[in-house]
């Protein structure tokens, strides 16, 4: 799950690291009331949105009178922000952040994620800050130092002095950057995150480190423990699909292809979009539909399939291991007299009650086609998905 900036900024007020004062505000005389508290020669309206890019796609602007606060509120609330990480057709911007402008001298950027090949946490940094690290990461790999945290010994300081002599700090800013990264190793470990990233960290004229821009991502599985940022959940942000099927339990991901996937089992679902592939056809989605799933679920996940207009043939791939052919091929039938699916569904079967399963859909009069293997229903499917309606 991702946070807001705003949201990330206030965890990063309880754990000490410095930003600069801001609201959030959901309306422009919210903005207006917000403005007038926050003291100094102008703000910064920034949309809220779950991607980054904001600045170069017009998501963040400055304002130097009450009136330019007020213009730029009214013009972006609202809005659809489109930026280099959004969805295609943007995210919906329901909230800004109105911040006090501050006066940079230097840009950095700093980053604690989990780094899968050590298993712990890595603090990644570099002085080419503020603008992409993607592309800094991709022409100037040397400009980014990537440090490993020992879990039992915990930051220790000649790493983070190591960072400060990278970013060229003063013995003042050493300090601060020892305090700001400790902070974020606990805030880090405390919250279950799985990504906290700082572009830019900058120094202010005072010659002071603040954190200028907050991304947050928290653990997925560890949400359940987390229940106060759990209310943070903004679904305004999400594809729409994919959090109606988190409502289900589905496993879905929308995917840029027009066949649709219905798989019990996420390992049989990477292997049926491969063999789809294979055979020259293009997933539209990776749904998995859990190894117990019962005829109720089937039914939701057909309605999530269907419900992608892109979707020219679908394609079920169920093991019976658990769960019995007969009853799966059953909420098949079903779902697809409810749902009325009007595109051409292959179905492979296999496992517990096979024989008894292919027989209802063969006597179901449904225009569904049976397959005998995988590779039979990879051939029946992409060749369903190519015919013309
Ligand atoms: P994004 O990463 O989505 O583009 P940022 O928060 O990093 O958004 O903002 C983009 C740029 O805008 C920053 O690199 C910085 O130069 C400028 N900026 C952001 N916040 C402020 C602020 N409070 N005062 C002055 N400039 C700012
Ligand atoms: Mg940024």
């Amino acid at each position: 799950m991702n946070l807001h900036e705003y949201q990330a900024k206030k965890l990063f007020i309880e754990y000490d690291i410095p930003v600069p004062p801001g609201y959030p505000a959901h309306s422009v005389k919210e903005a207006l009331r917000h403005a007038s508290e926050l003291r100094g020669d102008g703000w910064v309206i920034k949309a809220q949105v779950h991607a980054g890019g904001r600045g170069k796609a017009g998501g963040v602007k400055l304002a130097h009178s009450t009136e330019e606060v007020e213009t730029l509120v009214r013009t972006i609330l609202g809005t659809r922000l489109v930026t280099k990480q959004s969805a295609p057709d943007g995210q919906p911007v329901n909230c800004v952040l109105v911040q006090s402008m501050v006066e940079i001298k230097k840009e950095f950027y700093l980053g604690l994620l989990v780094d899968r090949a050590s298993r712990r946490v890595a603090i990644i940094a570099s002085a080419a800050g503020g603008m992409d690290i993607e592309e800094v990461a991709a022409t100037h790999p040397e400009k980014i130092l990537s440090i490993i945290v020992d879990p039992i010994l915990g930051i220790q300081g000649f790493q983070t002095r190591r960072i400060s002599y990278l970013l060229g700090l003063d013995s003042k800013q050493q300090q601060q950057l020892d305090k700001i990264i400790r902070a974020l190793y606990q805030l880090f470990l405390d919250k279950d995150l799985s990504l906290i990233e700082i572009n830019p960290l900058i120094i202010s004229d005072e010659g002071k480190l603040q954190a200028l821009d907050a991304k947050i991502s928290i653990d997925d599985n560890a949400l359940f423990r987390q229940p106060n940022l759990e209310e943070w959940h903004d679904p305004s942000q999400e594809d729409e699909k994919e959090s109606l099927a988190k409502r289900y339990d589905l496993n879905y991901v929308t995917l840029d292809g027009n066949i649709a996937c219905m798989v019990n089992g996420a390992g049989l679902a990477m292997a049926t979009m491969d063999i789809i592939k294979l055979f020259g056809g293009e997933p539209a989605n990776f749904l998995d539909v859990g190894g117990g799933a019962t005829a109720g679920r089937v039914a939701e996940a057909f309605k999530l399939i269907v419900s992608d207009s892109n979707v020219r043939a679908i394609l079920v791939n169920i093991f019976g291991g658990i769960v019995r052919c007969d009853l799966i091929a059953e909420g098949i039938i079903k779902a697809v007299e409810e749902v009325g699916v009007e595109v051409p569904v292959v179905v492979r079967l296999e496992g517990t009650n096979v024989d008894e399963g292919k027989k209802l859909l063969a006597e179901s009069k449904l225009k569904i086609k049976i397959a005998d293997n995988l590779a039979d229903a990879a051939a029946k499917v992409v060749a369903a998905a190519k015919e013309v309606y």
